[in-house]
Protein backbone atom coordinates (compact mmCIF):
# COMPACT_ATOMS: atom_id res chain seq x y z
CA UNK A 1 0.00 0.00 0.00
CA UNK A 2 1.35 3.27 -1.20
CA UNK A 3 -0.01 5.86 1.70
CA UNK A 4 0.41 9.59 0.38
CA UNK A 5 0.06 11.59 3.13
CA UNK A 6 0.14 15.09 1.85
CA UNK A 7 -1.55 16.66 4.92
CA UNK A 8 0.98 14.72 6.62
CA UNK A 9 -1.06 14.04 10.29
CA UNK A 10 -2.76 17.41 10.46
CA UNK A 11 -6.96 16.71 11.23
CA UNK A 12 -9.39 18.55 11.93
CA UNK A 13 -10.57 15.69 14.50
CA UNK A 14 -9.36 14.69 18.31
CA UNK A 15 -9.71 11.63 18.54
CA UNK A 16 -7.73 10.56 21.70
CA UNK A 17 -6.92 7.07 20.78
CA UNK A 18 -5.60 7.83 17.60
CA UNK A 19 -2.18 6.36 17.03
CA UNK A 20 -0.86 9.41 15.00
CA UNK A 21 -1.43 11.43 18.21
CA UNK A 22 2.34 11.47 19.74
CA UNK A 23 3.77 12.02 16.08
CA UNK A 24 1.00 14.93 15.13
CA UNK A 25 1.97 16.66 18.16
CA UNK A 26 5.82 16.52 17.62
CA UNK A 27 5.95 16.59 14.00
CA UNK A 28 7.81 19.97 12.65
CA UNK A 29 6.36 21.33 9.83
CA UNK A 30 6.80 19.91 6.86
CA UNK A 31 6.71 21.73 3.75
CA UNK A 32 4.06 20.70 0.52
CA UNK A 33 6.69 20.14 -2.38
CA UNK A 34 4.24 18.44 -4.81
CA UNK A 35 7.25 18.19 -7.58
CA UNK A 36 9.35 15.95 -5.38
CA UNK A 37 5.54 13.63 -3.80
CA UNK A 38 4.69 13.24 -7.44
CA UNK A 39 8.39 11.99 -8.36
CA UNK A 40 8.33 9.36 -5.38
CA UNK A 41 5.18 8.29 -6.32
CA UNK A 42 6.35 7.49 -9.77
CA UNK A 43 8.88 5.89 -8.38
CA UNK A 44 6.73 3.23 -7.17
CA UNK A 45 4.56 0.26 -8.68
CA UNK A 46 1.86 0.26 -6.54
CA UNK A 47 -0.68 3.28 -7.32
CA UNK A 48 -0.99 5.94 -4.48
CA UNK A 49 -3.37 5.86 -1.94
CA UNK A 50 -4.37 9.11 -0.43
CA UNK A 51 -4.29 8.84 3.63
CA UNK A 52 -3.48 11.30 6.69
CA UNK A 53 -4.07 13.04 9.07
CA UNK A 54 -7.31 13.79 7.37
CA UNK A 55 -6.48 13.87 3.08
CA UNK A 56 -9.57 16.39 2.54
CA UNK A 57 -7.67 19.38 4.16
CA UNK A 58 -5.94 19.54 1.10
CA UNK A 59 -7.00 21.51 -1.50
CA UNK A 60 -9.05 20.07 -4.36
CA UNK A 61 -6.79 20.17 -7.14
CA UNK A 62 -4.00 18.09 -5.39
CA UNK A 63 -7.00 15.86 -3.79
CA UNK A 64 -7.65 15.48 -8.35
CA UNK A 65 -3.67 14.96 -9.00
CA UNK A 66 -3.48 12.18 -6.66
CA UNK A 67 -6.18 10.06 -7.70
CA UNK A 68 -5.45 10.92 -11.24
CA UNK A 69 -2.57 9.52 -10.97
CA UNK A 70 -4.01 6.28 -9.43
CA UNK A 71 -6.70 6.05 -11.75
CA UNK A 72 -4.55 6.45 -14.71
CA UNK A 73 -2.04 3.48 -12.98
CA UNK A 74 -5.15 1.22 -12.21
CA UNK A 75 -8.47 2.72 -13.58
CA UNK A 76 -9.25 3.20 -9.95
CA UNK A 77 -8.11 5.16 -6.57
CA UNK A 78 -8.83 5.49 -2.91
CA UNK A 79 -8.94 7.35 -0.27
CA UNK A 80 -9.25 7.41 3.76
CA UNK A 81 -11.29 10.14 5.38
CA UNK A 82 -12.74 10.49 9.04
CA UNK A 83 -15.54 11.62 6.43
CA UNK A 84 -16.57 15.09 8.11
CA UNK A 85 -15.45 17.17 4.84
CA UNK A 86 -16.96 15.47 1.97
CA UNK A 87 -18.44 18.02 -0.24
CA UNK A 88 -20.09 17.64 -3.54
CA UNK A 89 -16.72 18.36 -5.36
CA UNK A 90 -15.14 15.67 -3.59
CA UNK A 91 -18.16 13.20 -4.82
CA UNK A 92 -17.33 14.84 -8.46
CA UNK A 93 -13.93 13.96 -8.17
CA UNK A 94 -14.92 10.36 -6.36
CA UNK A 95 -16.93 9.65 -9.24
CA UNK A 96 -14.53 10.89 -12.35
CA UNK A 97 -11.80 8.96 -10.65
CA UNK A 98 -13.83 5.37 -9.53
CA UNK A 99 -12.35 6.08 -6.00
CA UNK A 100 -12.94 3.86 -3.15
CA UNK A 101 -13.82 6.17 -0.01
CA UNK A 102 -12.33 4.36 3.48
CA UNK A 103 -14.55 6.11 6.44
CA UNK A 104 -13.37 6.19 9.90
CA UNK A 105 -15.97 5.98 12.08
CA UNK A 106 -16.35 3.83 15.31
CA UNK A 107 -20.59 3.04 15.32
CA UNK A 108 -23.55 5.43 15.34
CA UNK A 109 -24.70 7.83 17.87
CA UNK A 110 -22.51 7.40 21.28
CA UNK A 111 -20.94 4.46 19.98
CA UNK A 112 -18.58 6.82 18.50
CA UNK A 113 -17.76 9.05 21.30
CA UNK A 114 -14.49 9.17 21.02
CA UNK A 115 -14.49 10.80 17.33
CA UNK A 116 -15.07 14.42 18.09
CA UNK A 117 -14.23 17.57 15.93
CA UNK A 118 -11.06 19.98 17.21
CA UNK A 119 -13.94 22.50 17.74
CA UNK A 120 -16.52 20.83 19.82
CA UNK A 121 -16.98 18.07 22.35
CA UNK A 122 -19.14 17.00 20.03
CA UNK A 123 -19.16 12.81 18.30
CA UNK A 124 -18.91 13.17 14.55
CA UNK A 125 -20.78 9.75 13.76
CA UNK A 126 -24.21 10.31 12.72
CA UNK A 127 -23.23 13.38 10.53
CA UNK A 128 -20.95 10.88 8.77
CA UNK A 129 -23.62 8.38 8.39
CA UNK A 130 -25.17 10.61 6.57
CA UNK A 131 -22.04 11.17 4.26
CA UNK A 132 -22.16 7.55 4.02
CA UNK A 133 -25.33 7.12 3.06
CA UNK A 134 -25.06 9.76 0.19
CA UNK A 135 -22.12 7.88 -1.11
CA UNK A 136 -23.41 4.92 -1.87
CA UNK A 137 -26.74 6.72 -3.16
CA UNK A 138 -24.38 7.96 -5.83
CA UNK A 139 -22.83 4.57 -6.64
CA UNK A 140 -19.70 5.08 -4.56
CA UNK A 141 -17.89 2.12 -2.86
CA UNK A 142 -17.13 2.85 0.74
CA UNK A 143 -15.46 0.52 3.28
CA UNK A 144 -14.93 1.39 6.88
CA UNK A 145 -12.56 1.02 9.57
CA UNK A 146 -13.85 1.39 13.01
CA UNK A 147 -11.77 1.33 15.80
CA UNK A 148 -12.66 -0.50 19.08
CA UNK A 149 -12.56 0.85 22.62
CA UNK A 150 -14.97 0.54 25.51
CA UNK A 151 -17.23 3.32 23.82
CA UNK A 152 -18.45 0.34 20.81
CA UNK A 153 -17.12 -3.11 21.78
CA UNK A 154 -18.44 -4.17 25.39
CA UNK A 155 -21.89 -6.21 25.98
CA UNK A 156 -23.67 -2.92 26.33
CA UNK A 157 -23.15 -1.57 23.41
CA UNK A 158 -23.82 -5.24 21.28
CA UNK A 159 -27.07 -5.07 19.88
CA UNK A 160 -26.81 -1.55 18.20
CA UNK A 161 -23.44 -2.37 17.36
CA UNK A 162 -24.67 -5.08 15.26
CA UNK A 163 -27.51 -3.80 14.34
CA UNK A 164 -25.37 -0.78 12.95
CA UNK A 165 -23.32 -3.41 10.94
CA UNK A 166 -26.53 -4.48 10.02
CA UNK A 167 -27.63 -1.10 8.27
CA UNK A 168 -23.55 -0.87 6.45
CA UNK A 169 -24.68 -4.50 5.29
CA UNK A 170 -27.74 -3.49 3.47
CA UNK A 171 -25.90 -0.37 1.79
CA UNK A 172 -23.38 -2.60 0.67
CA UNK A 173 -20.61 -1.94 3.26
CA UNK A 174 -17.86 -3.84 4.85
CA UNK A 175 -14.31 -3.00 6.26
CA UNK A 176 -11.93 -3.69 9.24
CA UNK A 177 -12.53 -3.79 13.19
CA UNK A 178 -9.31 -3.03 14.71
CA UNK A 179 -8.48 -2.64 18.49
CA UNK A 180 -7.18 0.61 19.54
CA UNK A 181 -3.48 0.95 20.20
CA UNK A 182 -3.10 3.00 22.90
CA UNK A 183 0.29 3.69 24.66
CA UNK A 184 0.20 6.82 26.12
CA UNK A 185 -1.29 6.73 29.82
CA UNK A 186 -3.82 9.30 30.06
CA UNK A 187 -6.30 7.92 27.70
CA UNK A 188 -5.39 3.99 28.95
CA UNK A 189 -8.73 3.80 30.83
CA UNK A 190 -10.92 3.58 27.26
CA UNK A 191 -8.89 0.57 25.75
CA UNK A 192 -10.35 -2.83 26.10
CA UNK A 193 -8.78 -5.41 27.55
CA UNK A 194 -7.66 -8.92 26.21
CA UNK A 195 -10.75 -10.57 27.39
CA UNK A 196 -13.37 -7.80 26.06
CA UNK A 197 -11.76 -7.64 22.72
CA UNK A 198 -11.90 -11.64 22.71
CA UNK A 199 -15.74 -11.07 24.22
CA UNK A 200 -16.28 -8.39 21.32
CA UNK A 201 -14.40 -10.54 18.09
CA UNK A 202 -16.12 -13.78 19.04
CA UNK A 203 -19.44 -13.07 19.47
CA UNK A 204 -19.52 -10.71 16.22
CA UNK A 205 -17.18 -13.37 13.97
CA UNK A 206 -20.47 -15.96 15.07
CA UNK A 207 -22.80 -13.17 14.22
CA UNK A 208 -21.33 -12.39 10.55
CA UNK A 209 -20.51 -15.97 9.63
CA UNK A 210 -23.53 -16.80 10.09
CA UNK A 211 -26.17 -14.07 9.54
CA UNK A 212 -24.38 -11.47 7.19
CA UNK A 213 -21.66 -13.24 5.81
CA UNK A 214 -19.81 -9.84 4.79
CA UNK A 215 -16.02 -9.89 4.49
CA UNK A 216 -15.25 -7.91 7.08
CA UNK A 217 -11.63 -8.11 8.66
CA UNK A 218 -10.11 -9.72 10.59
CA UNK A 219 -12.56 -12.23 10.46
CA UNK A 220 -12.23 -12.58 6.49
CA UNK A 221 -8.61 -13.06 7.67
CA UNK A 222 -8.88 -15.62 9.91
CA UNK A 223 -11.07 -17.77 7.82
CA UNK A 224 -8.63 -17.47 4.48
CA UNK A 225 -5.50 -18.38 7.29
CA UNK A 226 -7.12 -21.17 8.82
CA UNK A 227 -7.98 -22.44 5.23
CA UNK A 228 -4.26 -21.90 3.94
CA UNK A 229 -5.32 -19.26 1.58
CA UNK A 230 -3.66 -16.57 2.72
CA UNK A 231 -1.89 -14.96 5.32
CA UNK A 232 -3.96 -12.22 5.71
CA UNK A 233 -3.32 -8.78 6.29
CA UNK A 234 -0.15 -7.11 8.30
CA UNK A 235 -0.50 -8.16 11.85
CA UNK A 236 -0.84 -11.71 11.06
CA UNK A 237 2.37 -12.03 9.44
CA UNK A 238 6.13 -11.09 9.78
CA UNK A 239 6.97 -6.82 10.21
CA UNK A 240 9.94 -5.40 10.15
CA UNK A 241 8.42 -2.78 12.78
CA UNK A 242 11.97 -0.44 11.45
CA UNK A 243 10.96 -0.59 7.80
CA UNK A 244 7.19 -1.80 8.47
CA UNK A 245 6.55 -1.57 4.59
CA UNK A 246 3.23 -3.16 4.49
CA UNK A 247 2.50 0.88 4.16
CA UNK A 248 4.70 2.68 2.36
CA UNK A 249 4.46 6.40 3.53
CA UNK A 250 5.02 9.42 1.07
CA UNK A 251 4.69 12.97 3.46
CA UNK A 252 3.83 16.15 1.83
CA UNK A 253 7.33 16.97 1.03
CA UNK A 254 8.26 13.91 -0.79
CA UNK A 255 10.12 11.96 2.13
CA UNK A 256 9.15 8.49 3.08
CA UNK A 257 8.60 7.04 5.44
CA UNK A 258 6.87 3.34 6.95
CA UNK A 259 3.62 2.94 8.98
CA UNK A 260 2.83 5.39 11.25
CA UNK A 261 1.88 2.59 14.08
CA UNK A 262 5.43 2.42 14.84
CA UNK A 263 6.00 5.74 15.38
CA UNK A 264 4.71 5.70 18.92
CA UNK A 265 7.77 8.00 20.43
CA UNK A 266 6.89 10.67 17.46
CA UNK A 267 9.64 9.18 15.54
CA UNK A 268 8.55 8.03 12.02
CA UNK A 269 11.03 6.03 10.82
CA UNK A 270 12.31 6.46 7.07
CA UNK A 271 12.18 4.07 4.57
CA UNK A 272 15.04 1.95 4.39
CA UNK A 273 16.21 2.35 0.95
CA UNK A 274 20.11 0.10 1.80
CA UNK A 275 20.15 -2.31 -0.78
CA UNK A 276 23.20 -3.89 1.29
CA UNK A 277 21.13 -4.62 4.18
CA UNK A 278 19.74 -7.98 5.53
CA UNK A 279 16.70 -8.00 3.14
CA UNK A 280 15.20 -10.43 6.28
CA UNK A 281 15.17 -6.83 8.47
CA UNK A 282 16.45 -6.54 11.90
CA UNK A 283 13.38 -6.26 13.70
CA UNK A 284 12.36 -9.77 12.06
CA UNK A 285 14.42 -11.39 14.79
CA UNK A 286 10.88 -11.22 16.42
CA UNK A 287 9.74 -13.98 14.71
CA UNK A 288 12.97 -16.57 15.58
CA UNK A 289 12.64 -15.37 19.57
CA UNK A 290 8.95 -15.59 19.80
CA UNK A 291 8.33 -19.24 19.50
CA UNK A 292 11.12 -19.77 21.47
CA UNK A 293 9.92 -18.23 24.39
CA UNK A 294 7.07 -20.15 26.85
CA UNK A 295 3.63 -18.80 26.89
CA UNK A 296 3.45 -18.01 30.71
CA UNK A 297 6.82 -16.12 30.07
CA UNK A 298 5.09 -13.95 27.66
CA UNK A 299 6.06 -15.48 24.53
CA UNK A 300 4.37 -17.88 21.85
CA UNK A 301 5.86 -21.07 22.18
CA UNK A 302 3.79 -23.99 21.36
CA UNK A 303 0.79 -21.82 20.47
CA UNK A 304 -1.05 -23.99 17.39
CA UNK A 305 -1.58 -20.55 15.84
CA UNK A 306 1.62 -19.53 15.68
CA UNK A 307 1.71 -19.91 11.86
CA UNK A 308 -1.62 -17.71 11.39
CA UNK A 309 -0.94 -14.75 14.07
CA UNK A 310 3.03 -14.81 14.50
CA UNK A 311 2.25 -13.02 17.51
CA UNK A 312 0.44 -10.38 16.19
CA UNK A 313 1.43 -6.45 15.14
CA UNK A 314 4.45 -5.51 16.93
CA UNK A 315 3.27 -2.00 17.53
CA UNK A 316 0.64 -3.72 19.77
CA UNK A 317 3.13 -5.80 22.03
CA UNK A 318 2.70 -5.92 25.58
CA UNK A 319 3.94 -2.80 27.52
CA UNK A 320 4.66 -1.07 24.14
CA UNK A 321 7.68 -2.92 22.88
CA UNK A 322 7.45 -4.23 19.69
CA UNK A 323 9.39 -7.45 20.61
CA UNK A 324 6.87 -8.80 22.50
CA UNK A 325 3.54 -10.65 21.26
CA UNK A 326 0.39 -8.68 21.11
CA UNK A 327 -1.36 -7.23 24.07
CA UNK A 328 -4.24 -8.47 22.59
CA UNK A 329 -3.19 -12.27 22.39
CA UNK A 330 -5.82 -13.39 23.98
CA UNK A 331 -8.54 -12.44 22.12
CA UNK A 332 -6.69 -13.72 18.56
CA UNK A 333 -6.40 -16.93 20.40
CA UNK A 334 -9.78 -17.17 20.83
CA UNK A 335 -11.16 -15.84 17.61
CA UNK A 336 -8.76 -18.70 15.90
CA UNK A 337 -10.62 -20.97 18.20
CA UNK A 338 -14.19 -19.75 17.32
CA UNK A 339 -13.66 -19.82 13.78
CA UNK A 340 -11.96 -23.34 13.44
CA UNK A 341 -15.64 -24.59 15.21
CA UNK A 342 -17.36 -22.67 12.87
CA UNK A 343 -15.75 -24.06 10.01
CA UNK A 344 -15.56 -27.65 11.29
CA UNK A 345 -19.41 -27.53 12.18
CA UNK A 346 -19.58 -26.83 8.61
CA UNK A 347 -17.30 -29.31 7.39
CA UNK A 348 -16.20 -31.68 9.51
CA UNK A 349 -13.48 -32.97 6.82
CA UNK A 350 -12.10 -29.66 6.67
CA UNK A 351 -8.09 -29.61 6.99
CA UNK A 352 -6.80 -26.44 9.48
CA UNK A 353 -3.58 -24.85 8.57
CA UNK A 354 -3.68 -25.64 12.43
CA UNK A 355 -4.04 -29.82 12.32
CA UNK A 356 -0.59 -30.19 10.28
CA UNK A 357 2.83 -29.71 11.54
CA UNK A 358 5.60 -27.99 9.96
CA UNK A 359 6.34 -30.52 7.52
CA UNK A 360 3.02 -29.92 5.34
CA UNK A 361 4.61 -26.04 4.95
CA UNK A 362 7.48 -24.58 3.31
CA UNK A 363 7.84 -21.74 5.57
CA UNK A 364 7.53 -21.89 9.10
CA UNK A 365 5.82 -18.43 9.67
CA UNK A 366 2.86 -18.77 7.30
CA UNK A 367 0.55 -20.62 6.27
CA UNK A 368 1.04 -20.42 2.84
CA UNK A 369 1.39 -23.62 0.26
CA UNK A 370 -0.89 -25.38 2.98
CA UNK A 371 0.28 -29.20 1.30
CA UNK A 372 -2.60 -30.95 1.66
CA UNK A 373 -5.44 -27.69 0.72
CA UNK A 374 -7.96 -27.32 3.35
CA UNK A 375 -10.38 -29.23 0.84
CA UNK A 376 -8.26 -32.17 0.13
CA UNK A 377 -10.93 -34.85 1.31
CA UNK A 378 -13.74 -33.08 -0.61
CA UNK A 379 -11.67 -33.09 -3.89
CA UNK A 380 -12.18 -35.58 -6.30
CA UNK A 381 -8.62 -37.49 -6.80
CA UNK A 382 -7.75 -37.88 -3.48
CA UNK A 383 -10.09 -40.49 -1.96
CA UNK A 384 -13.33 -41.79 -2.83
CA UNK A 385 -16.40 -40.23 -1.75
CA UNK A 386 -15.02 -36.72 -1.64
CA UNK A 387 -17.21 -35.27 0.83
CA UNK A 388 -17.27 -32.44 3.34
CA UNK A 389 -18.40 -34.66 6.36
CA UNK A 390 -18.07 -38.62 5.30
CA UNK A 391 -14.97 -40.22 7.26
CA UNK A 392 -14.54 -42.74 4.26
CA UNK A 393 -13.13 -39.54 2.55
CA UNK A 394 -10.55 -39.58 4.61
CA UNK A 395 -7.33 -40.71 3.47
CA UNK A 396 -3.83 -40.63 4.71
CA UNK A 397 -2.52 -37.48 4.53
CA UNK A 398 1.26 -38.15 4.95
CA UNK A 399 2.26 -38.44 1.47
CA UNK A 400 1.33 -34.87 1.27
CA UNK A 401 3.96 -33.59 3.33
CA UNK A 402 6.21 -31.43 1.63
CA UNK A 403 9.11 -33.68 2.64
CA UNK A 404 10.09 -35.93 -0.28
CA UNK A 405 8.93 -39.22 1.20
CA UNK A 406 11.95 -42.21 1.85
CA UNK A 407 12.25 -44.36 -1.27
CA UNK A 408 9.70 -47.33 -0.65
CA UNK A 409 7.60 -45.71 1.94
CA UNK A 410 4.90 -43.56 -0.11
CA UNK A 411 2.03 -44.05 0.70
CA UNK A 412 -0.64 -44.98 -1.16
CA UNK A 413 -4.36 -44.04 -1.64
CA UNK A 414 -5.99 -46.78 -0.02
CA UNK A 415 -9.23 -45.85 -0.73
CA UNK A 416 -10.96 -47.41 -4.36
CA UNK A 417 -15.02 -46.14 -5.39
CA UNK A 418 -17.31 -48.88 -4.61
CA UNK A 419 -20.03 -47.53 -6.38
CA UNK A 420 -21.46 -45.82 -3.09
CA UNK A 421 -21.82 -42.20 -4.76
CA UNK A 422 -23.47 -39.46 -3.10
CA UNK A 423 -27.22 -39.00 -3.30
CA UNK A 424 -28.29 -36.28 -0.98
CA UNK A 425 -30.15 -38.39 2.18
CA UNK A 426 -29.68 -38.44 5.34
CA UNK A 427 -26.44 -39.78 6.87
CA UNK A 428 -26.24 -43.49 7.08
CA UNK A 429 -23.52 -44.87 9.16
CA UNK A 430 -20.60 -43.06 7.62
CA UNK A 431 -21.10 -40.04 8.57
CA UNK A 432 -18.20 -38.14 10.87
CA UNK A 433 -19.84 -38.03 14.14
S1 LIG B 1 3.43 -2.15 12.61
FE1 LIG B 1 1.53 -3.36 12.65
S2 LIG B 1 0.06 -2.19 11.40
FE2 LIG B 1 2.14 -1.41 10.93
S3 LIG B 1 2.81 -2.58 9.12
FE3 LIG B 1 3.58 -3.66 10.96
S4 LIG B 1 1.98 -5.20 11.43
FE4 LIG B 1 1.07 -3.66 10.04
S1 LIG C 1 -2.42 -16.33 19.69
FE1 LIG C 1 -1.03 -15.48 21.26
S2 LIG C 1 0.45 -17.14 21.73
FE2 LIG C 1 -0.57 -17.61 19.77
S3 LIG C 1 0.80 -16.77 18.18
FE3 LIG C 1 -0.77 -15.21 18.64
S4 LIG C 1 0.15 -13.91 20.21
FE4 LIG C 1 1.35 -15.80 20.14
Amino acid sequence: MLSVKITNALCNLQCSYCYEHIYRTRLNHKAVDMQAVRRQIQNEQEPPYLHGGEPLLAPLEVIEEILSMSFQKVGSSSLQTNGTLISDKHVQLFKKYNTSVGISIDGPGELGRYRKTLKSAKPTADIVMDKIRMLRSEGINVGIICVLTKANALRAQRDTFKAWIRELHELGISGRLNPAQIDYPSVQDIALTAEELSDFYCDIARFILTEIGDDWLPIRDVVDSLLGLNQGTCNFGECDYYNAVAEKVIFSDGSTGSCLKTAKTGHAYPRFQNADADPRGFAKIRYEILPLIPQEDGGCEGCKYWRNCTGGCPSEGFGGDWRNKTRYCKAYYDLFETVADILRKIMPNVILTCDLDSSHFPSKNSVRNMNPSAFYYMTYGNGFNPSSWRKDARVNIECCSQQQPESGNELVNQNYDHGDRPHGDRPHGDSYF
